[in-house]
């Protein structure tokens, strides 16, 4: 069958990334979190004081912009990727709340998105590939052969989110992560630069009321059409 990039934008926790790692899994295919790249972004600068008091040192970063490396290395263990910010292991670091609190402010920022952008699309360079985010059908590969834009209800998906962090062990409250995902998608989908939105040719998936078995099916039978 021929190779072909698949596209997966959609609101916070929705479930994009399950969608697109049982997918890639299925088809033999590189599977690239893009929202871990803002998040790494976000790590990089609450790190290294660039971020005070909610307040984002724009010039710092840009200055600083060259001294960050974000990679994913298959963790034979878990048999997933991990993401890597200058050669450290951060994949659990970047899904805490003081990273999904700051992460949209920085992903607004057109620089960072220009970079971003760029190694997402020499990933995509020999296809085969599933990308998730926010931007993929819109921006970073506007041909993608296939499109999905997932959504749920914002309680549904910040359930979803707070089940998952509590199995992680986190003490968080629902109502923070509400607010999260709400204040999220606000900021993702009214930003100048690349906002969220659905392509005119992504397929629509409202999955508040499926579960992950039946939209995989449904998305893999689009796939093999
Ligand atoms: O996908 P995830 O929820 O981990 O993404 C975290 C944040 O990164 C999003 O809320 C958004 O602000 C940003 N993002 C983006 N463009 C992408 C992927 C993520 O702006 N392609």
């Amino acid at each position: 069958m021929k190779k072909i990039i698949i596209a997966i934008d959609g609101h916070a926790s929705c479930g994009k990334s399950t969608l697109a790692k049982d997918l890639a899994k299925k088809l033999e295919y590189r599977y690239i979190d893009t929202g871990a790249m803002y998040r790494a972004v976000t790590l990089f600068a609450i790190e290294n004081n660039i971020i005070k008091n909610n307040d984002i040192d724009e010039k710092l970063l840009l200055k600083l912009l060259d001294k960050i490396n974000i990679d994913f290395r298959y963790n034979e263990k878990l048999g997933k990727s991990d993401t890597f910010l200058n050669n450290k292991n951060v994949e659990n670091k970047i899904r805490g709340m003081e990273v999904s609190d700051l992460v949209s402010p920085i992903s607004t920022i057109g620089f960072v998105r220009k970079k971003l952008v760029a190694l997402q699309q020499q990933m995509g360079d020999n296809k085969a590939i599933v990308m998730d985010g926010r931007d993929i059908g819109t921006v970073v590969f506007p041909e993608a052969e296939l499109k999905i834009f997932l959504t749920a209800s914002a309680k549904v998906r910040a359930k979803r989110r707070f089940d998952e962090l509590t199995a992680k062990g986190e003490t968080v409250n629902f109502e923070d992560i509400l607010n999260n995902v709400q204040t999220r998608d606000k900021i993702d989908s009214g930003r100048k630069i690349a906002p969220l939105r659905q392509a005119e040719d992504a397929i629509l998936i409202d999955n508040s009321n499926i579960g992950i078995k039946e939209q995989f099916e449904k998305v893999l039978k689009l796939v093999m059409s």
